[in-house]
């Protein structure tokens, strides 16, 4: 029987430099197996999704649809099915266990629910005798990799922030280092006939979604486009990045979020850039590893406020008063009647997209002059942004709220009449 491993794509919608894809294809090769590429569109995850047409699910169906195309083309195939991952893995797993499978292989997830998951499906595997293993690729560093001195969590951006660029100078080479795939492990993939069928998902009906108005493309060749773009202009992203009406930032957030990038890749052409602005960019990028840690570290902060002593503000409660509900609709719907504020959340509601000085504004203003609780806007934001993403729009929540990690003086309150005068004019 010839050994099989199996691919479980994630959010790591890639076909190159992916951590978890290279193991599995360097082991089917070892043991002159074969590896099988699958992804599944997990209803656990899309039918808590409120809108039918959420942007979010055509983004990934073009991307899953992307790696098809190219897997095609050598010869193999994407096994997709669509379930709940807790069910359909076990099932697929078991199928394959009588066909020679080994291994099972997947990229790191850090959020309470997937890691639960992938608690359940390890289980699974060690029942089978198969091995689960995971793979760090989503950031440079995680976990306990950047840590103070005395060796406990960095709770502040700047020394996290030091300590980061200290650990990468070490050996920068190896930390950003490509993992090989296709390039070099083409002939590991299974034949397309030795993948299992797929479940209907060639339109986006089929998986029970309606086409919607995404406004930029899924897929790698997209990503790859939108980082050549900003590769021109990231000299100027010190001076451009906080004009919300300005093209100044990069748009990339969407695919770092799906892993249509690989963020080694993305730090070695921000790093290599050498200027000003491209060093500024891969702090920001910093922020993101900074905020996946804080997760790590501190779970609790999805609910509840990183600072105890902030837990006891008392909110306005739009489920308790009319005059608070109404607020509320009206950030909601972007008619507060502050242009700056309104154009952010319609910005967002139309498109969603939210440029970063918009989101600190807009949170600002739903927490410090609204006196709504961040949670809330925390899963409006959750509902909106394609970019979602559970560690950085807590770690954004609270940083507004000034209730987070290295949040900004609660006394700070964005003025949404000057930061429109300084951002915005016009
Ligand atoms: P660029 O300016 O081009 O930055 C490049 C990348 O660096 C981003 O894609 C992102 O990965 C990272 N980055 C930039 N700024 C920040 C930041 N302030 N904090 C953390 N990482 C950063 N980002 C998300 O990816 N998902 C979220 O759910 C999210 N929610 C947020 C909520 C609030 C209230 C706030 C204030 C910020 C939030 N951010 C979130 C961070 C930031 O606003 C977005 O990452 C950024 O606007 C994405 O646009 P870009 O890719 O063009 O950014």
């Amino acid at each position: 029987m010839t050994p099989l491993t199996l691919m479980w794509f994630r959010r790591d919608l890639r076909l190159h430099d992916n951590a978890a894809f290279y193991h599995a294809l360097r082991r089917a090769q070892r043991e002159n197996g074969r590896c099988i590429p699958f992804f599944c569109f997990d209803r656990e995850i899309l039918d808590r999704l409120e809108d039918r047409d959420d942007r979010r699910v055509k983004f990934i169906w073009q991307s899953v649809r992307e790696m098809e195309t190219v897997l095609e083309k050598l010869g193999s195939r994407l096994c997709v099915r669509h379930g709940r991952a807790g069910e359909v893995l076990p099932a697929l797993i078991r199928e394959l266990k009588s066909k020679g499978l080994n291994g099972v292989y997947a990229n790191h997830d850090y959020e309470p629910g997937p890691l639960e998951r992938d608690r359940r499906i390890a289980a699974v595997c060690a029942g089978l005798g198969v091995d689960f293993f995971t793979s760090k690729d989503h950031v440079v560093f995680e976990k306990e990799e950047v840590l103070t001195r005395a060796g406990t969590p960095q709770r502040v951006y700047t020394p996290y922030k030091k300590a980061w660029y200290e650990k990468l100078s070490g050996d920068p080479v190896f930390f950003l280092k490509a993992y090989p795939t296709l390039e070099k492990f083409a002939d590991v993939l299974a034949p397309a006939r030795r993948v299992p069928v797929s479940d209907p998902h060639a339109t986006l009906g089929e998986i029970g979604f309606g086409d919607s108005d995404l406004r930029l493309e899924g897929g790698t060749d997209a990503a790859r486009k939108m980082l050549g773009d900003f590769l021109g202009r990231i000299d100027a992203y010190g001076q451009m990045r906080n004009w919300p009406a300005r093209k100044g930032v990069s748009y990339l957030s969407v695919h770092l979020r799906f892993g249509t990038l690989s963020i080694r890749e993305i730090f070695r052409a921000a790093l290599g850039c050498k200027t000003e602005g491209a060093r500024k960019w891969a702090d920001e990028l910093v922020w993101r590893e900074f905020y996946n840690a804080i997760l790590h570290h501190h779970p609790q902060t999805v609910d509840r406020a990183f600072r105890p002593e902030f837990e006891s503000v008392v909110w306005d409660d739009p489920d308790a008063d009319a005059g608070v509900a109404a607020r509320w609709e009206a950030w909601c719907a972007g008619k507060t009647g502050y242009p700056i504020v309104d154009a952010a959340m319609r910005q967002l509601n139309q498109t969603g997209y939210m440029h970063n000085r918009l989101r600190m504004i807009a949170a600002s203003f739903l927490t410090k002059d609204l006196h709504i609780h961040w949670k809330r806007g925390e899963r409006y934001f959750a509902r909106k942004l394609l970019d979602y993403d559970l560690s950085q729009n807590v770690g954004g929540w609270q940083w507004s709220a000034s209730t987070g990690a290295d949040g900004q003086p609660y006394f700070r309150i964005f003025n949404p009449v000057s930061q429109a005068e300084t951002w915005d004019p016009e």
